[in-house]
């Protein structure tokens, strides 16, 4: 195993990192991404660039961002080579001198012909497939065994990954983080296949050391393991991902495991997405109040914040959206994809105080803007409502266990005004004095009380939210143009 402290991206200067990027992306676009994608192409040309033009990562700010509108075609962003082509090129001829003709072509297909599929979870669009191929597998394979390292996970541990079987990256990644480590990974499938139960009766027998799931499942597998008397004490990481993670989760998971016989486990949050085909994490110690950032691998693509209202490129440590670029990825692929995520402080190129690696960081709450963007929030009552922060609010509620966010007509007639709906568990507490502490923090944070919160069972809850069965917990219902249950 490579010794993870002398990794050249987790240890290059900031100048050593930029020299590498620069000539990653410049082999990337002149060989693979502007000849063989049929959307880079004709980018390039429509707009007179040619792809010796982008000699550095700075330069890519003359590209056109791309976005999730784009995607009309999605055969358009896979690399599908040009075969006479791709046998002149001087590697795979020098491959097939050295090896012969056959093996050349194996390397090729290799490299080029696409194996696997994740996509998109569609909650708000169509879902858009990714492709990959075997030379992406080994990426997400050295991706995920980058991931164990940075959670420091001993080979010797025993990994559940609950996440739902599904063509979806968080299910992918946590599989071959299992084998790019060579440690035991169980994928139970998450809640849609064996349901809670079985889950709970595999983490008994199989006592993990780790689970990686998504937190609003973990949580209930927790309330629920522990409630049928389980006792986890041999747990040491929870490892989150398919949605973002605030700070009142952390401290409710650990509480869990505390109350399960595991002290000191330690909570790391991941950061992936479909478009970026890898997920990063953030390394040890995360827990308290100052969680590490989200580990970038500057091989394999490049990040840059961007002022979303302006498009400009803004300062390390400053706020803004998430923008990647491959570097070196094959199937399908994006060149300044817009994520829609913002990042509350922004990139860092500072070495990790934690663990000292010098890869750039995400720091800060990211806050997912698709959520929200389709809300005409700012009519709600004629107040302008950041519900980015009505988010962080409600998950930090002392007491509130899960909760839902519904927007409805009044009398769902389309042209009376927006109410809005609190759906909420009690966890700690009574219902009385909970109902109090989300009007009050509601009313201090957006100047507005919901008309009216409703409290549900767990069971209740799970079934709104759709947890087990989507990627992503439904948080916010927007019932204003199709009032339906
Ligand atoms: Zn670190």
């Amino acid at each position: 195993m490579k010794n993870p402290t002398k990794a050249w991206w987790a240890t290059a200067s900031p100048e050593g990192l930029r020299l590498h990027q620069d000539a990653l992306l410049k082999r990337f676009l002149q060989t693979r991404a502007v000849p063989f994608t049929k959307f880079y192409r004709n980018m390039f040309s429509a707009n007179g660039i040619d792809p010796r033009d982008i000699r550095s990562t700075d330069d890519l700010v003359k590209l056109p961002f791309t976005s999730k509108a784009d995607f009309e075609n999605p055969r358009d962003f896979v690399i599908i080579p040009d075969e006479a082509a791709v046998k002149k090129e001087w590697r795979t001829l020098f491959r097939a001198i050295t090896t012969g003709p056959a093996n050349a072509k194996a390397a090729l297909e290799q490299e080029l012909r696409p194996i696997l599929l994740t996509s998109t979870t569609g909650r708000s669009s169509a879902p858009v497939p990714f492709l990959y191929t075997a030379h992406d597998i080994a990426r997400l394979t050295e991706g995920g065994r980058r991931l164990m390292q940075l959670c420091q996970s001993d080979v010797a541990n025993r990994h559940v990954n609950a996440f739902p079987f599904a063509p979806h990256l968080a299910f992918w990644q946590a599989h071959y983080a299992g084998t790019g480590h060579n440690t035991f990974m169980l994928s139970t499938g998450g809640g849609k296949t064996v349901g809670t139960d079985g889950n709970i009766r595999i983490i008994d027998k199989i006592d993990p050391d780790a689970i990686i799931a998504m937190p609003t499942f973990l949580y209930h597998l927790l309330q629920e393991g522990k409630a049928s008397g389980s006792r986890w004490k041999n747990l040491k990481r929870l490892v989150l991902g398919g949605e973002k993670v605030p700070a009142g989760m952390r401290r409710k998971l650990k509480e869990l495991c505390a109350e399960m016989g595991a002290n000191g486990v330690f909570i790391m949050s991941t950061y992936g997405f479909t478009e970026a085909k890898i997920a990063f994490t953030e390394c040890l110690p995360t827990n308290g109040e100052q969680p590490s950032g989200f580990h970038i691998y500057p091989d394999m693509c490049f990040i840059e914040i961007i002022d979303p209202e302006t498009g400009q490129r803004v300062p390390d440590g400053t706020p803004g959206e998430i923008v990647l670029t491959h570097l070196d990825s094959r199937g399908t692929i994006v060149l300044r994809y817009r994520t829609g995520d913002l990042i509350e402080k922004g990139l860092t190129r500072e070495p990790c105080p934690h663990c000292g690696r010098t890869c750039p960081r995400l720091l800060g709450k990211i806050s997912r803007v698709s959520d929200f963007k389709n809300l005409a929030i700012d009519k709600l009552k004629g107040t302008l409502v950041d519900f980015n922060k009505l988010e962080n609010i409600l998950d930090d509620t002392e007491g509130l266990g899960a909760w839902q966010v519904e927007l409805r007509k009044r009398n769902d007639d389309p042209l009376e005004c927006d109410i809005v709906l609190v759906h909420a568990v009690v966890m700690k507490g009574d219902e009385e004095s909970l109902r109090e502490a989300i009007h009050g923090r509601f009313l201090s944070a957006t100047e507005f009380a919901p008309n009216e919160i409703r409290f549900h069972s767990w069971d209740e809850m799970r079934k709104m939210q759709g947890v087990g069965k989507e990627l992503k917990e439904k948080k916010v219902i927007d019932r204003r143009e199709n009032p339906k249950p």
